[in-house]
């Protein structure tokens, strides 16, 4: 059977952070569906076609990446994709202290549905989505932290 992996997140927008984290889990994985929530509460920096656009192109030389977005739960949208894992990077720990509760609920709504942490390289530890667009909000220039396909 096909192991499918599922990289939940805004990616508002998609940083190299992210980048990395799908390359080093693509050996483990035959698929990783790189997949948008979508908070319908939550205001977004970026439309969702932009998002979406940013990470195929991104990802267009990666035949084992694919992009998709969802509504309501994770551990749902998994079931229907087939995906019985969920990649999450860990870059501190307070990351930890969120992804622990996040994953033990995903496998609570999904049984068996497990969630495969890679642990930051150090090199992108202070990269994140957040940072991305306060610099960008602010008016600096944050393309050494977003891949080349991201035109900011
Ligand atoms: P969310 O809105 O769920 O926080 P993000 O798009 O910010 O989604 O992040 C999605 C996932 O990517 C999370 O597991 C987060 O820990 C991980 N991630 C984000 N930035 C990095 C990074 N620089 N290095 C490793 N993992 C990262």
């Amino acid at each position: 059977m096909e192991k499918i992996a599922v990289f939940p997140g805004s990616f508002d927008p998609i940083t190299r952070g992210h980048v990395a984290l799908v390359k080093r889990a693509l050996p483990l994985f035959d698929k990783v569906i790189v997949a948008i929530g979508i908070n319908s509460q939550k205001k977004y920096l970026f439309p969702l076609e932009q998002r979406i656009a940013w990470i195929n192109a991104t990802f267009a030389d990666e035949p084992k990446v694919e992009v998709a977005h969802f509504e309501k739960l994770t551990a749902h949208f998994c079931e229907r994709v087939g995906a019985k894992y969920l990649l999450r990077g860990l870059r501190n720990a307070s990351d930890f202290d969120y992804e622990k509760t996040i994953s033990q609920l995903n496998a609570a709504v999904s049984e068996g549905l497990e969630t495969v942490f890679l642990i930051s390289e150090p090199q992108y530890s202070h990269i994140s989505s957040t940072i991305v667009r306060e610099i960008i909000k602010g008016g600096g220039d944050a393309r050494q932290f977003v891949p080349e396909e991201v035109e900011l």
